[in-house]
């Protein structure tokens, strides 16, 4: 096994780049060739069908079965031209990634051959088990199945030879069963809400979207090491490793040059993810060795979100024919940064207008204003909430370590709107919010910069920090769908928006002008937030968790407490509210995320029990037994211990951690079995949030033999070796 280690090594540092399969052609010339996109629809379908499936996807009109048929036959001929085979619908269960079940498209034809079929039904409808997916008790107390049903907002595509549509993901009964159904509620409730309120601006808004700009970060690591390390393969996490001697702290990495093999996975993974009309536009290294981002232009949060998950998919896919493994797992190394998947938010009306942006004049910085302080207000009154939502035990090890944000949601403003809030509440409430510089300088006059300076002086620490024209929500995870937060964000903001509407009419009915109205009615909201979610400072130093508690802001660390924040009576009614959630989905999800998050913790705890006797402790004896028989040699030539007090002291050292890894790893079996026989879903999680604490008192023993055992003896590839081929 020894020896197998420096072979590995050895190989994948010799490994070549794999040249990428470039297309004939510029990026436009294919992008989006493998959607069923508007040129597609133009092309295959008539005028009365395109019309039908164009109003059903832009205002939500239902097809007929009709032009269902007619559309699928179109999809069917553009499918075929593509040498596809198979298809499937394509949702979101509340598991991690994708599901599929593929159907081919053969059908009898009745003269003893077949025939390729795809109509209207098959498009519309498909009816996988539910039960073999996530529910939480759902399908035990109501009903057994589920069915998937075409969303016509998100484009069908080609996977290698199937045709995917998009579809939800529903319980015969009605609850949602996946991420896909309340995000697009909740998207519905934000337009519904901000209308209104736009129309106050501009009377010809009649929809307004919600934009996400999705930052995904991800490491590689060699596949023939990844497959020496079985907690890396079970968990996507290294459960144990000593810190390699160089790691970040040179800060060569981030924006450095990218290595070879590495560059031909992203070009491979662009040239794909362009066919598939996804937007990706920026690459580069992270901040930790092996580590990469890839961020697209931003677009509809559905289809973002969408892409995404597809993304995912093809990143794991793709990274395999270069020989690399891709983990998604927000921390999967000790010691350097974890990744994160920076959720870049907006809300834009139909007719163009970007909502978190300053307008054209006092009016659209009006406008602006109203939206960024609702914005703030929905994240103050949500805050636990909006932490629970990017909650996950893998996530968990990544919040509050020094170089992800703060278990904490507060909101970074930057100085200039800093400025700008604390002087409105200063000046009367028709002064005119102005653009800086453009009506010269003017005491008394609330400016806000054209160009934000405070763009590039970006806060890191903060978990919802404002960029200028859109807020960025860092807490979620590299591995999570964007949905889980996007769906509680958005939600969130519907809320305060009518609410503040509400306010705002009562204040319009007392006759006064637009401005001032909505001045009047934002004042005291602004006073209720500038002191308690908007935090500028430090989110990393210790005392900001104590200052937090005392602004009332939620800093709680438990993953299976911060779950509870769903149920809570506030994010019940809100959410009942805006219609996202009812009451019984609240806990039919809360049951799933506590079972999530046990068995994560439960497969880690095996994984890290069994390697450290499978692995650790037969490695330390076999060293320990070279040791004695140096020892042993030593007596027989000089008659006493001299010369053998390295030896010695090396054995009692590993006596002492192989005892204290036995004790331990004993210890945590224990644990596991009496976690096991808690009945209450909660309960059981919050046991289990205690063993994954007891996972890192495990790990110290562990990585302090890989100090001192020999290294040809060590029988897993070490964060040096990991970290640093490509
Ligand atoms: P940075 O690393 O500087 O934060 P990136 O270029 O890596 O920026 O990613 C920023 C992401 O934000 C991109 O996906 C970009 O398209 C997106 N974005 C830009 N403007 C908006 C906006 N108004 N709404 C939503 N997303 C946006
Ligand atoms: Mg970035």
């Amino acid at each position: 096994m020894s020896i197998d280690r420096f072979d590995l090594v050895k190989e994948c540092f010799e490994k070549k780049a794999v040249p990428a399969e470039c297309p004939d052609g510029k990026p436009s010339d294919y992008f989006g060739e493998l959607v069923f996109d508007r040129r597609k629809m133009q092309k295959y379908l008539d005028r009365r069908t395109l019309d039908a499936l164009l109003d059903c996807i832009d205002v939500g009109k239902p097809l007929d079965p009709m032009t269902a048929d007619k559309v699928a036959e179109g999809m069917k001929e553009w499918a075929l031209e593509h040498h596809v085979t198979h298809v499937t619908h394509w949702f979101q269960p509340l598991t991690e990634g994708t599901a599929e079940k593929h159907d081919s498209l053969i059908e009898y034809d009745g003269n003893g051959g077949v025939i390729e079929k795809f109509d209207g039904r098959d498009l519309a409808q498909q009816e996988p088990d539910a039960s073999s997916f996530p529910n939480g008790g759902i399908r035990a107390t109501f009903e057994a199945r589920g069915y998937t049903a075409w969303d016509p907002t998100s484009p069908v595509f080609i996977m290698d030879d199937t045709l995917c549509i998009p579809t939800v993901f529903i319980a015969y009964t009605g609850e949602a069963l996946d991420y896909k159904t309340p995000l697009k509620k909740a998207l519905k409730a934000v337009s519904d809400a901000a209308v209104p309120i736009c129309k106050l601006f501009d009377p010809t808004v009649n929809k307004v979207y919600s934009y996400l700009g999705w930052e995904q970060e991800y490491f590689l690591v060699d596949e023939s090491l990844y497959a020496a390390r079985p907690d890396l393969m079970i968990t996507g996490r290294t459960l144990m490793g000593h810190a390699s001697s160089k790691s970040q702290q040179l800060d060569d990495h981030y924006f450095g040059a990218i290595p070879s093999r590495v560059a031909e996975f992203m070009r491979d993974l662009e040239i794909a993810s362009h066919r598939l009309g996804i937007p990706v536009k920026t690459r580069h290294n992270e901040v930790a060795p092996n580590q990469f981002e890839l961020a697209p232009i931003f677009g509809e949060t559905n289809l973002a979100n969408d892409q995404n998950q597809l993304l995912m998919n093809l990143m794991s896919k793709i990274a395999r024919k270069h020989g690399f493994v891709v983990l998604l797992h927000e921390k999967p190394f000790e010691g350097v940064n974890g990744s994160g998947k920076h959720n870049n938010w907006s809300l834009g009306t139909d007719t163009g207008t970007l909502l978190m942006a300053p307008g054209k004049d006092a009016l659209g910085n009006l406008q602006f204003v109203t939206f960024f302080v609702n914005v703030l207000a929905a994240v103050q009154r949500h805050n636990g909430l909006m932490k629970a939502s990017i909650a996950s035990a893998t996530n968990a090890h990544r919040l509050g370590g020094n170089e992800a944000p703060p278990a904490i949601v507060s909101a970074f403003l930057g100085r200039a709107m800093t400025s700008v809030l604390h002087k409105l509440l200063e000046v009367p409430s028709d002064t005119p919010i102005e653009i800086a510089g453009k009506k010269g300088k003017s005491v008394g006059l609330v400016e806000i910069p054209e160009i934000f300076v405070d763009n590039t002086d970006r806060n890191r620490t903060s978990p919802f920090a404002f960029t200028g024209n859109r807020f960025e929500f860092r807490a979620v995870g590299s591995s999570a769908n964007c949905a889980g937060a996007m769906t509680t964000l958005n939600a969130a903001v519907a809320e305060q928006l009518l609410d503040f509407k509400a306010a705002l009419d009562v204040e319009l009915a007392k006759g006064k002008a637009l401005n001032v109205a909505v001045m009047d009615t934002l004042k005291p909201i602004i006073a209720s937030i500038i002191d308690v979610v908007c935090f500028d400072g430090n989110g990393y130093a210790p005392e900001w968790v104590e200052e937090a508690r005392f602004r009332g802001l939620d800093t709680e660390t438990s993953v299976p407490e911060m779950i509870k924040e769903f149920t809570k009576p506030e994010s019940v009614e809100m959410f009942r509210r805006t219609g996202v959630y009812t009451y019984k989905e609240l806990e039919a999800r809360n049951e799933v995320k506590w079972e999530m998050y046990i068995k994560k913790v439960q497969i880690e705890s095996r994984v890290m029990v069994r390697m450290a006797i499978n692995h650790i402790i037969p490695a330390a004896i076999d060293y320990k037994k070279r040791l004695l028989e140096e020892v042993a040699l030593n007596n027989a030539v000089s008659g006493d211990n001299s010369g053998c007090a390295v030896e010695l002291g090396l054995i009692n050292q590993i006596n002492y951690y192989i005892e204290e890894i036995s004790a331990k790893a004993d210890a945590m079996k224990k644990a596991r079995k009496m976690a096991n026989s808690i009945e209450d879903l909660y309960e059981r999680a919050v046991a289990y949030h205690r063993i994954a604490e007891a996972l890192n008192d495990l790990r110290r023993p562990i990585d302090k033999l890989e100090e001192r055992v020999d290294n040809r003896t060590w029988p897993l590839p070490k964060y040096r070796e990991l970290l640093f081929i490509s």
